[in-house]
């Protein structure tokens, strides 16, 4: 599996898990994350971070963690939407 198919299906995980929290994930441009991956020079890691739309929570996905990192982390997977209905 390729950075780009981890980095998909992380990215579906969290949306999913999001979701369910209530939050509308924003994962900005594929653009600007293309150049931010060329610039991190790293083919095999990839990164991207989706930020909540209503409350600002957000979460960050990495296709090559640490030893001590996760690959699906943030505040829109661990606590629910903040915003008032
Ligand atoms: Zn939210």
């Amino acid at each position: 599996m390729s950075a780009q198919e981890r980095l998909a299906a992380l990215m579906s995980r969290a949306t999913a898990s999001a979701e369910w929290r209530g939050h509308t994930l924003d994962w900005g441009s594929a653009e600007v994350s293309a150049t931010l991956q060329r610039l991190a020079g790293s083919a095999s890691r990839m990164q991207r971070l989706g930020v909540c739309i209503h409350c600002g929570a957000d979460v960050g996905v990495d296709t090559l963690p640490p030893p001590n990192g996760i690959d699906v982390g943030g505040t829109a997977v661990a606590l629910d939407c903040g915003v008032d209905e």
